[in-house]
């Protein structure tokens, strides 16, 4: 490797600084704009092998719904559909997980863990609800799954709605608050409302979830210091098991950059990075005093010996992943695979008895190295040792002079058997890792 610039680092670190149209955050590996419609293949070769003995299996169905769509969302996502169209998705997907239960790879295989995806799953009814996982429990068995997570919009909570998704096996419910404030929840687009949250969250712990975690975004429209500082003291008054708090990106397929494209406007109107990193920092700060322990770049939790992300863990150590439902990703035997982005072409292919996998892309053990580098890396600590057990290759070696780069600049400490990000290289971690790819899958890099 040498140490040759593709860009001037001055430019880049203009381009990141305001909040430009993008996607920053890394949350696979390669980039999905490498998966390809002719590697579809590969997964359905993978199918007829015989099921590994000790790659855990994760299950995810995608529930496209909203009831609203915010501007800042970059996700399929229907706000239309009647509870007839919404049985018809659902007897899809099951077409779908039936077909993949059935091969040779996943056959007899049980469920390390469940998790239930959006859009909006808890828009969907109790009886709904209550009929997906009951079929999804005759396809793949759910017994003894250490995690079965479920994401949740505040204003779909009633009791009953809460009371079904603690009785089909739910431990972990994931609410989308993003801010306390109405006018702040109103100006992005989102359903509910301030009131909503706190009524949900306490009924919700009277239900004995064991995992409960909220999602905030740190640079909303119209965020103030003065709100945001509010909107932590909040969270730290309702004292849930963890916090996830993002920083908000603004992709091209969001409401939020039509308008900007409108409008003639470069710079989105949020706030710049490093302000959204000095409120994630700052609501660290205050989750610490009150108890918390920062355990990611996005995650703070109460108590981290019973407080797990099992889903996180396992497929950033790649577990296999059996996904189903429309635009979902997936992830069997090295095979990364995504399905059909549209209700229209997912559910065709599924009615001509086909698979609905749009592209896959088949990884190569160099690629699963950087990939869970790349991933675990978001933990803020990793042992080289680790890896040169798992894949026989060490980062400090592979990655010398991007580990060097992150020491030389204070993102890090690093030593000859580990790094740890320091909490400003933590805070910008996304825009930090696209440096490790490998030099095929960069679009830009400071090093070659
Ligand atoms: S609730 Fe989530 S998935 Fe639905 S529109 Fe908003 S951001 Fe998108």
């Amino acid at each position: 490797m040498s140490t040759t610039l593709e860009v001037p680092p001055s430019a880049t670190e203009k381009k990141v600084d305001q909040t430009e149209a993008g996607n920053y955050f890394v949350s696979n590996y390669p980039p999905f704009s490498f998966w390809q419609p002719d590697q579809v293949s590969v997964v359905e070769a993978i199918l007829q092998t015989p099921a590994p003995a000790e790659v855990p299996l994760g299950v995810y169905f995608h529930i496209p719904f909203c009831r609203k769509r915010c501007h800042f969302c970059y996700f399929k996502v229907y706000t239309d559909k009647n509870a007839q169209e919404v049985k018809a998705y659902i007897d899809a997907g099951m077409r779908e997980m039936e077909r993949f239960a059935k091969q040779p790879y996943l056959s007899g295989r049980k469920a390390h863990f469940v998790y239930f995806g959006g859009g909006t799953p808890s828009y969907l009814s109790v009886p709904q609800l209550k009929d997906l996982t009951n079929r999804m429990k005759d396809l793949v068995s759910w017994d003894g799954a250490a995690e079965v997570a479920f994401e949740a919009e505040p204003g779909t909570l009633s009791e009953t709605k809460l009371t079904g998704i603690r009785e089909v096996g739910v431990t972990r419910l994931s609410l989308g608050v993003e801010n306390f404030d109405d006018h702040i929840l109103e100006t992005n687009g989102r359903a509910h409302r301030s009131g909503e949250i706190d009524k949900a969250y306490r009924f919700a712990r009277t239900l004995g979830f064991e995992h409960i975690n909220i999602d905030l975004i740190s640079g909303m429209m119209n965020e103030t210091e003065a709100n945001w500082k509010d909107t932590v003291a909040k969270a730290v008054q309702l004292g849930p098991d963890a916090v996830t708090i993002y920083q908000m990106e603004v992709p091209y397929n969001t409401t939020m950059y039509q308008q900007m494209k409108a409008e003639g406007k470069v710079t989105a109107p949020v706030a710049d990075w490093q302000t959204k990193r000095d409120w994630v920092s700052y609501a660290f700060d205050e989750f610490v005093k009150a108890g918390y322990t920062v355990t990611s770049a996005y995650t703070v939790v109460k108590d981290p010996q019973r407080i797990k992300f099992v889903y996180r863990d396992a497929l950033w150590e790649g577990a296999d992943l059996l996904s189903c439902g429309v635009a979902s990703f997936g992830h069997l035997g090295g095979v990364h695979y995504q399905n059909q982005a549209d209700v229209g072409p997912y559910m065709q292919a599924l009615d001509a008895g086909q698979m609905p996998i749009y592209r896959a892309y088949q990884t190569d053990a160099e690629e699963r190295f950087v990939r869970e580098f790349i991933l675990k890396l978001k933990l803020g600590h990793s042992s080289f040792d680790y890896y040169q057990n798992k894949f026989q290759q060490s980062p400090r070696q592979f990655f010398a002079p991007q580990l060097e780069y992150l020491a030389k600049e204070g993102f890090a400490t690093l030593t000859n058997h580990d790094i740890t990000l320091t909490r400003d290289g933590l805070l910008q971690v996304d825009r930090l890792l696209h440096d490790f790819f490998l030099p095929k899958h960069r679009q830009y890099a400071r090093y070659t």
